[in-house]
């Protein structure tokens, strides 16, 4: 029995011990591998072990690991600044270093709010948001998340956020609806909120481009956010744009809002960034925001003592230089078709998948007891953490999310293996894990 002081998110059953990594591949103690299908939770765009990003970090370790930002700033921070500025969609001037999703989500809260202090419109306080998405689990991140189950036990401390339905096109898009409708009529409930609320006192609209972590990759219908766009424009309203996990190539595009057409006012990145080498998360910020700061109070009024960690910095730079020298974008839109045909092929007359949605190497299924009814599986059942284990048992790692007790969401499973995955190992994604659903479903049918 192994035993830990480590305090595991699952007190009860813990999870084998990791040991090595390489490609694709996690190996545990028992010398047993995991196809690494969902990079932990889309994180590990490069895979494991990636030779030159272990030596542009040791490289760094051994000029220079740390120096506190407000005394020196580094190289390496503002190389990759640089980089991440010169990708960037139109308008977006400065990267402002953190150490993971919730906190970019938190910088670009509180930055979004000192803008419009600094700029005489104090009476701005409210966010609206979506439900059925997910921001990250520090307290500003979870207020503006719509994910009932994590925001429960915490409600009575989460600031007053307002939430909007997202495109959650499986479910909510009416039989005699078009996309381009069922988009316009979720604008519409947008521009109802901020009506609600006074557009002058809206702070900003906070969306995941490309939904994840709530609801299992829920895309976009066209034109939906160019409307949202013109919405807050029209209102004096920033866009934030989370792109923790679909963004830094995840589907196809450096940034998920390229497909849509859109610039943000301010865009969270995070897991693609490091690649899961070192923990670090950015927000980009338009030019005229970082400009009414700097002519301003010229300080952004937030900071923790690891922003722009030298060593995380070189990290994210080489994660970044190697996506962009080995063309990795072109191979996840290639590497995406297959997995797509393969799911395709797998799970499109499977009576338990009811949806298979995704962009790129950013796929989700939607898990149903019936698919004519869409009705989910009573969320007691777990089927989620029940084909976790089943996928690991297989020697495959797939990300899971439980379905919703008010039965708006099944469970899911989300994939999203790293950009380096071979045409074998795509085939083996998907063969495992039907075996693991089959073997989960067996469980409970
Ligand atoms: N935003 C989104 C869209 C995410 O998916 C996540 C993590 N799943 C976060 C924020 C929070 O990131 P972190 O776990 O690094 O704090």
């Amino acid at each position: 029995m192994q035993t830990t002081r480590v305090l595991h998110r699952q007190l009860q059953h813990l999870p084998p011990r990791a040991v090595s990594g390489s490609g694709a591949w996690i190996t545990d103690e028992h010398g047993q591998r995991y196809l690494d299908a969902c990079g932990g939770a889309a994180v590990s765009c490069l895979g494991h072990g990636h030779p030159e990003v272990l030596r542009a970090m040791h490289q760094q370790i051994d000029r220079l690991a740390y120096a506190h930002t407000s005394f020196f700033t580094t190289e390496v921070a503002e190389q990759l600044a640089n980089h991440l500025v010169a990708n960037a969609p139109a308008g977006m001037s400065h990267a402002y270093f953190v150490c993971g999703g919730s906190e970019a989500v938190e910088a670009a809260l509180k930055l979004a709010r000192q803008y419009f202090v600094e700029i005489g419109q104090p009476q701005r306080r409210h966010f609206i948001a979506r439900r059925q998405s997910y921001h990250g689990n520090t307290l500003g991140a979870l207020a503006v998340g719509g994910n009932a189950w994590r925001r429960a036990q915490f409600e009575p401390l989460l600031i007053e956020v307002e939430h909007v339905s997202p495109c959650y096109t499986y479910r909510d898009c009416a039989p005699d609806e078009s996309p381009e409708q069922y988009g316009q009529r979720l604008l519409r409930e947008l521009e109802a909120a901020i009506e609600r609320l006074g557009g002058a006192n809206v702070i900003a609209f906070v969306a995941e481009t490309v939904g994840g972590a709530t609801a299992g990759v829920l895309t976009p219908v066209p034109g939906y956010f160019k409307g949202v766009r013109q919405l807050c424009d029209r209102h004096g309203i920033l866009l934030i744009l989370d792109e923790v996990m679909c963004g830094m190539g995840r589907t196809g595009t450096l940034h998920a809002c390229e497909q849509e057409g859109v610039a943000p006012d301010l865009l969270t990145i995070a897991k693609g960034l490091g690649g899961g080498y070192q923990p670090i998360g950015a927000v980009l910020a338009q030019g005229h925001l970082v400009a009414a700061l700097a002519e301003g109070s010229g300080l952004f009024q937030h900071g923790h003592t690891y922003l722009g960690h030298a060593v995380a910095c070189a990290a994210a730079l080489a994660v970044q230089r190697v996506i962009e020298r080995d063309q990795l974008l072109p191979a996840v839109r290639q590497r995406g078709l297959q997995l797509q045909q393969l799911l395709q092929a797998a799970f499109a007359e499977h009576p338990h998948v009811g949806d298979i949605r995704g962009r790129g190497l950013f796929w989700g299924l939607e898990l149903v007891r019936e698919r004519a009814s869409k009705q989910c599986f009573d969320p007691a059942l777990r089927l989620h953490a029940r084909l976790k284990r089943a996928a690991m048992a297989q020697g495959l790692m797939v990300y899971p999310m439980g379905g919703t007790v008010d039965g708006r969401t099944g469970d899911h499973i989300l994939l999203a293996p790293p950009f380096i995955v071979s045409e074998d190992e795509t085939a083996l994604i998907v063969q495992r894990l039907r075996a693991a659903l089959d073997a989960a479903l067996l469980e409970i049918l």
